[in-house]
């Protein structure tokens, strides 16, 4: 196997693939695949509630949160959440700072639902988050929404934006932590609603976490359908309809890996610091490569940087992938590089790659 780098969908843990792999054809002697069990067996039930209660202990979720395995990937939730939370009114305030930030604006724009702009970073390219206190709420905001991680600008917020109007109400703050949960602590407490596609740190594509405190399952829009209910699919215990069985499963070996091989989000978050740290220092380091983001605001799991010659950037992905180093390439509304840094991304890896941008550097820098 090679290194990857992939945005996403991205690498997964190969004890997860080859446990996988072993369970294939015949699920602890049961004689079939997961992927050919009925949602509603006691087989796929224990593999449905382990996979909940090992998400939960990961990241300390409170009681009075529901957690929700959806399909329809992050982008449905730009539309599901204003659904869910604007039946009594209001408007959804954002912070902008950047393209999953922008679609999930462009979203609630195109549903004609009444939105606000707290703050953005446009004015600096989107290489800082808005300092705390130019977040400003509007007086009838109803939920507050950002993106904790920029996956494609590599910008990262440092703080947890406090969602507060000018009289002094909180409201819900509600975080798409698609491309960083689970790659550090978290204080679940802080968030209203939390969500997150799997295909960077949970598992494969297919799958879309929801982490929803009680009290906001009940401010849906009406009608709603059904499907898009937040309240309904938790009653349901997320089979409203058949789930996405296969990558729930998958997603249980994930959480599996991080709490008895890693050891837990701690340790976690201690490797992707390390990862992190040399590959900045690497690119720092050199007057060939770059990286824009302020450094309180560099992402932790997607580093995209850039060559001084972009006549070089064919020369540089070819040459990566024939020494092992696979989807160096930055998003195509960018451009440049990226890596992607996630949870299953070894150091190895990233010592990998070091070596060759140094080696890359030399002999065409
Ligand atoms: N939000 C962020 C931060 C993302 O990185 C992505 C996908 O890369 C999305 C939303 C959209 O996710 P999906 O493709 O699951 O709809």
């Amino acid at each position: 196997r090679h290194y990857n780098f992939c945005a996403g969908p991205a690498a997964l843990p190969e004890s997860v693939l080859k446990r996988a792999q072993a369970e294939m054809l015949d699920y602890q002697g049961r004689g079939l695949s997961v992927m050919e069990m009925s949602h509603r067996s006691d087989d796929f039930i224990a593999i449905a509630e382990q996979s909940e209660a090992d998400f939960r202990a990961l990241l300390g979720i409170p009681d009075n949160y529901k957690v929700l395995f959806l399909q329809g990937g992050a982008s449905l939730q730009f539309s599901m959440l204003p659904m869910n939370l604007l039946g009594r009114g209001g408007s959804a305030n954002f912070v902008h700072t950047g393209i999953w930030g922008k679609k999930a604006l462009a979203e609630i724009n195109h549903l004609g639902l009444p939105h606000h702009l707290a703050a953005s970073s446009e004015s600096n390219g989107h290489t800082a988050v808005p300092p705390h206190e130019a977040i400003v709420l509007s007086d009838d905001a109803a939920y507050l929404h950002f993106t904790a991680n920029e996956t494609i600008g590599g910008l990262a917020f440092d703080y947890t934006p406090n969602a507060q109007r000018r009289d002094g109400t909180d409201v819900p703050l509600v975080c798409d932590m698609s491309s960083s949960i689970l790659s550090a602590p978290l204080d679940v407490s802080q968030y209203g609603i939390i969500y997150a596609g799997a295909q960077k740190n949970i598992g494969p594509a297919g799958l879309t976490l929801v982490i929803v405190r009680d009290d906001l399952l009940d401010q849906a829009q009406s009608p709603i359908p059904s499907l898009f209910h937040y309240r309904g699919i938790a009653e349901a215990k997320s089979m409203v309809n058949t789930p996405p069985t296969y990558a729930w499963y998958l997603a249980g070996l994930v959480f599996q890996w991080l709490k008895d091989d890693i050891g837990g989000l701690v340790e976690m978050e201690a490797i992707n610091q390390r990862k992190a740290d040399k590959l900045y220092g690497a690119i720092d380091a050199s007057d060939f490569y770059a990286n824009p983001i302020a450094t309180p605001n560099r992402s932790r799991m997607n580093v995209p940087f850039v060559l001084a010659d972009s006549a070089l950037d064919s020369a540089f992905l070819a040459e990566a992938d024939n020494a092992g180093l696979l989807n160096l390439k930055g998003h195509r509304s960018v451009g440049g590089m990226r890596a992607s840094l996630y949870n299953a991304v070894s150091e190895d890896a990233v010592d990998a790659l070091i070596a060759f941008m140094a080696d890359f550097e030399q002999r065409r820098g």
